[in-house]
């Protein structure tokens, strides 16, 4: 079975060229996973050669406006090319009134046009599902999903796992994880973990403490003897322009981590099987 990771968007908030909101896809067998759809996700996603329609389920980490901003276009632009199924959405508590109303109430003209022209509205509509608690939460055709609470900006957020025959990844949004985490993580093939910035960059921001640091992802990839990970999110490059900070933070966390650390780019493809 094929299980390939694809980063389709390494950046963070801002209007980044060289890097789009947060989204990623893991390719398990014939289904496709999205997680998270941030700014330019769909681009992205053809750009790697998938397609809206051709999603499956598409996990929400939280829903600050970095990580589900492209979330409309996803679903009208999979409608318009003739999506089979409706879209799986799983996502924090909040996740299904969000979808409510971000498709139907914004767009009632275009849909109304639609319509009109006779375009049928069955596959329009995300099947939403909301994640409350931790634990595994899905298993399907030859995988399972897993979540994780985390602590980030007074809001519902999850951490999430694919185990998929002996492959194990584990994709995080933004924010920082309870004590459990090492276990979750425990024998990853990938973790794909935000690194939003330096310690020092982190110190100023005045949302700094909603995230990890490079040392924290240095002691949990080694205490749960992950094979890489990859570090993603990289707001300090989003704001500062610097391009070789997040090579300074992938330093950062080797100098705790002997695995292999890979800075993502939008684009980058990890064979996993
Ligand atoms: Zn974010
Ligand atoms: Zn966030």
């Amino acid at each position: 079975m094929t299980i390939r990771f694809t980063m389709l968007g390494s950046g963070a908030v801002r209007d980044n060229p060289r890097r789009a909101g947060p989204s990623q896809i893991l390719q398990v067998g014939d289904q496709t996973l999205m997680f998270d759809c941030g700014r330019s996700a769909a681009t992205s996603l053809a750009a790697a050669g998938g397609a809206c329609e051709a999603i499956d389920r598409l996990f929400l980490t939280h829903l600050h406006f970095d990580h589900v901003v492209d979330l409309p276009y996803i679903v009208f632009t999979g409608w318009v090319k003739g999506r089979e199924a409706r879209l799986g959405i799983h996502g924090p508590v909040g996740t299904g009134d969000f979808v409510s109303r971000i498709i139907r109430p914004p767009f009632e003209q275009d849909i109304d046009s639609r319509v009109g022209h006779g375009k049928d509205l069955e596959s329009l509509d995300p099947d939403v599902s909301e994640v409350a608690g931790a634990g595994e939460f899905l298993v399907d055709d030859g995988y399972r999903v897993s979540a994780a609470p985390v602590d980030h900006a007074n809001m519902p957020a999850l951490v999430y796992r694919v185990d998929a025959g002996d492959r194990r990844v584990v994709i995080t949004g933004d924010g920082k994880p309870d004590e459990g985490f090492t276990d979750f993580c425990r024998g990853a093939d990938l973790l794909a973990v935000e690194c939003s910035g330096t310690p020092e960059f982190l110190a100023e921001q005045p949302w700094g403490h909603w995230h990890l640091r490079p040392a924290d992802t240095a002691r949990i990839a080694t205490e749960a003897e992950v094979t890489r990970v990859m570090i993603k999110h990289l707001v300090i490059e989003d704001i500062t322009g610097d391009r070789t900070a997040p090579y300074r933070m992938a330093e950062q966390v080797r100098q705790g981590y002997g695995g292999e650390v890979i800075v993502a780019e939008d684009g980058l493809v990890v064979g996993l099987s």
